[in-house]
């Protein structure tokens, strides 16, 4: 592991000082703020992040659910995955969420992972792990291993001749179908990002994952009250139980009203480079009768754009199945 600077954030202010002090005094300085670690460290040890300086964000007051100003609900950056999964508010307005978050990872795990951190989850790729593989995303212009290699768990959708990285996140999927808001503060200021553009997709960048600049902090999340009478909910398909990453996933938020669908969200998880919000599954949801032939047509219509490679080519099928699934339980729920 290569040395650096530590640092421990005493405010917010400070935090994102201290990042952009270490970036305008060393070009090419790596300033990463830390908090659960159970991303960061990993691959710190793997060598793939390289820092040369952490800023913990430990201390910082952002560790609170609580009300948000427009009906909905705000979570602090810091609150961890286990706190939010159990938040009986949460558990109450949104289940998707809660069901996300518990499919995911470990308990142990669950208990240090930050939702910040959740957000950031870097891709488990193997070449991009592996220091000596051509990766881009890891090494821009180096190549893409996976490419040729084994990729039966990267992505379908999104892809680019540059890479073809799943987003790992449980959690992000369901943000997704929540319409989800990212609070973001650095020196310039604060911000607000929503998640469907907090993503960037691959293209021939594949580095760069997000609209984050460097020195920014992401503070909290807020969500939008739920849909009036809605009904929501998460189905994880993998290669094991538990403590595995989704082949195919599906968070889906239903308003169903004398038999016809009044509104849908729909996101895909383990399939897109990205966490996969798909309008043209909701395009085809919306208006039309809450049956099996609907469902059908949902998924049809949410892969149409897939492009699998020779390992991961059963995901597009797995997918559609994990969506008209998860479309017919929700569609069933009291
Ligand atoms: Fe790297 Fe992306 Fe290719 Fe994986 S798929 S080796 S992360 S460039």
């Amino acid at each position: 592991m290569q040395s650096f600077s530590f640092n421990r954030a005493t405010s917010i202010n400070q935090a994102a000082h201290l990042a952009a002090a270490a970036s305008t005094a060393q070009q090419g300085a790596q300033v990463r703020f830390i908090a659960g670690g159970t991303t960061l460290t990993d691959l710190m040890k793997l060598g793939v992040e390289t820092p040369t300086q952490l800023v913990d964000i430990n201390h910082l007051p952002l560790a609170d659910i609580g009300p948000g100003s427009d009906g909905g609900m705000k979570i602090g950056a810091l609150v961890r995955n286990s706190d939010m999964a159990h938040d009986a508010r949460l558990l109450q307005a949104y289940p998707v969420l809660s069901q996300a978050l518990l499919s995911g990872a470990s308990a142990q795990l669950r208990n240090m992972a930050t939702t910040g951190g959740n957000l950031l989850q870097r891709t488990r790729c193997t070449y991009f792990r592996d220091n000596v593989s051509a990766c881009n995303k890891r090494q821009p212009g180096s190549g893409c291993a996976a490419m040729e290699g084994v990729h039966r768990t990267l992505a379908i959708l999104g892809t680019s001749d540059h890479c073809i990285a799943t987003n790992p996140s449980d959690m992000n999927v369901a943000l997704m179908a929540l319409d989800a808001t990212v609070h973001i503060h650095g020196e310039r200021g604060q911000r607000q990002v929503p998640i469907g553009e907090f993503y960037l997709l691959p293209g021939q960048t594949p580095d760069k994952e997000t609209v984050l600049q460097p020195g920014e902090l992401i503070t909290h999340i807020t969500l939008p009250p739920p849909l009036p009478n809605s009904r929501s909910g998460y189905l994880k398909l993998r290669d094991r139980a538990s403590y595995e990453f989704a082949l195919a996933s599906a968070a889906v938020v239903l308003q169903i009203d004398n038999g016809q669908v009044r509104g849908a969200r729909v996101a895909l998880g383990g399939v897109g480079t990205r966490p996969w919000r798909s309008p043209e599954a909701e395009k085809v949801l919306i208006g039309s009768p809450a049956t099996a032939l609907t469902w059908k047509a949902a998924a049809q219509a949410a892969l149409q754009d897939a492009k699998p490679h020779p390992e991961n080519a059963f995901k597009v099928e797995l997918a559609k199945r994990c969506l008209i699934h998860a479309l017919t339980t929700v569609a069933q729920t009291a």
